[in-house]
């Protein structure tokens, strides 16, 4: 639970309601109740929030080459904006996931799962790795046991990021 006021809190969750996260996790980032946030989702949304829980890991996210190529993309604007701001890290998904959605139109990921990479990418479960031909390459993120670079096939070979 982050230590920040009320007032920043409620900024924090309009924020998150915004991206469409799921109210789960808002509640985790920020403490609002969920009966509170629900019926705020509805009222900015016209619609209900998609219930349930973020995927437990970012293997969930990239079964498909395009889910794998996103993780990565947003893999690379969050690593750089953990490595410029002592902000907490929900502020850094958010910047990261903006930055992402500008850039990539019709893309799957959404900030759910942004916010489940991010973690993973903090506790050093996946990392981002740059080939020799100069792409990077998110390994230990998908359930196959060779990650290999979606550029030039090379198993990953390169040096850390
Ligand atoms: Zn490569």
């Amino acid at each position: 639970m982050i230590d920040i006021t009320t007032f920043e809190k409620h900024a924090l969750a309009f924020e998150l309601l915004k991206r469409h996260a799921l109210i789960a996790i808002i509640h985790e980032v920020t403490g609002i109740p969920m009966k509170v946030l629900r019926p705020t989702y509805k009222k900015m949304h016209g619609r209900s929030s998609k219930g349930g829980r973020p995927k437990e890991s970012t293997k969930g996210l990239t079964r498909t080459i395009k889910g794998y190529q996103e993780a990565t993309l947003f893999a690379v604007y969050f690593k750089s904006a953990n490595t410029k701001t002592d902000e907490e890290l929900v502020y850094k998904v958010i910047m990261a996931f903006d930055i992402f959605t500008s850039h990539s139109q019709d893309s799957q990921l959404d900030f759910s799962g942004a916010w489940v990479i991010a973690k993973e990418v903090q506790k050093r479960i996946v990392s981002l790795i740059k080939c020799p031909c100069g792409a990077a390459v998110l390994i230990n993120a998908t359930e196959e046991l060779n990650d290999r670079c979606l550029v030039c096939k090379l198993p990953h070979l390169g040096s850390p990021v």
